[in-house]
């Protein structure tokens, strides 16, 4: 697909791709670079959102949740034809997609030049919408998240407006997937939209607990993108009602005994452990050895 003919959101000014593979830096990553703060994945999980790479191998989707800041309609472009690239060749994009997003920072004097995005020892978070349990059966990155936007039926489909009849049992699937995981580290997000799927948190917990999550991420929908033209903006939750949600789900939880929040995100996670960050992105491992800005 080439730069004039690609899908309507790809072809946006913020999102680049190359072929059919996507980047797009998120707010964070400038902040950091600037040294001006980090995103709650680096308090929850170590991630340094100066070194996070946000890319898809395809900007399509299958569902149309209500609170999605994409335009649904750059989803819906038909993948016939398309030429697809081996998986060295989507690191590669990846990689060079994201040095040309944050080119513009090689000129300043607060960045440190050195950055190693091609460092190819990379981390990975995949984030999935559980619609397809078989491929994630056979994926094992760092961190697998998977979207539970509902505890049931009706609700999915008011909030997630799958496009394929059977999203509600592949989801259900994809929970016994993830109990099946042992080196993965598993987490459930569940996008609280007020009004909509905020409600019977005893349900989510059995849901949530058919999976046997590593962790369970709670958070506000946020007024952002398209999105706006979906959801009233009084559908964002204070933070301190997606704790006390949280706390409720908790209750039905006994093995997520800890509760880790970050008011700025309005995001709250569960875990059954203290020490929640990835082993490898602790501060003082080899991995950001030869990192010039993490030591800040
Ligand atoms: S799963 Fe929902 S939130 Fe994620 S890209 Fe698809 S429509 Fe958007």
């Amino acid at each position: 697909m080439s730069e004039s003919d690609g899908p309507k959101q790809v072809d946006s000014p913020d999102y680049h791709h190359e072929n059919h593979t996507a980047a797009q830096t998120c707010g964070w990553t400038a902040n950091a670079l600037r040294g001006e703060g980090k995103c709650y994945k680096n308090i929850f999980y170590g991630i340094e959102s100066h070194r996070c790479i946000q890319m898809t191998p395809v900007v399509k989707c299958n569902e149309r949740c209500v609170f999605c800041w994409r335009d649904h309609a750059g989803h819906a472009y038909e993948l016939d034809g398309v030429e697809w690239d081996d998986p060295e060749a989507v690191v590669d994009a990846s990689i060079d997609l994201q040095r040309k997003l944050l080119s513009g920072f090689g000129g300043n004097d607060e960045v440190p030049r050195e950055d190693a995005f091609h460092d190819r020892d990379i981390t990975t978070f995949l984030v999935s919408n559980g619609t397809r349990p078989e491929v994630l059966r056979e994926c094992d990155p760092t961190q697998l998240y998977v979207s539970v936007d509902a505890a049931e039926r009706h609700t999915f489909d008011e909030v997630v407006k799958a496009m394929e009849d059977d999203a509600w049992e592949k989801l259900v699937e994809t929970m016994d997937v993830l109990a099946e995981k042992e080196e993965t580290r598993t987490v459930l997000r569940t996008t609280l939209v007020g009004g909509e799927n905020v409600h019977h948190p005893d349900w989510y917990a059995g849901f949530y607990r058919r999976a046997d999550p590593d962790f369970v991420e709670l958070k506000s929908y946020m007024h952002v993108g398209e999105s706006r033209d979906r959801v009233a903006r009084s559908s964002m939750l204070d933070h301190e009602e997606v704790v006390e949600f949280a706390e409720a789900i908790q209750e039905h939880m006994p093995d997520h005994e800890y509760l880790k929040e970050v008011p700025v995100s309005r995001v709250a996670l569960l875990s059954k452990t203290d020490d929640t960050w990835v082993p490898k992105l602790k501060k003082g491992s080899e991995f950001w050895n030869r990192d010039p800005v993490t030591g800040d």
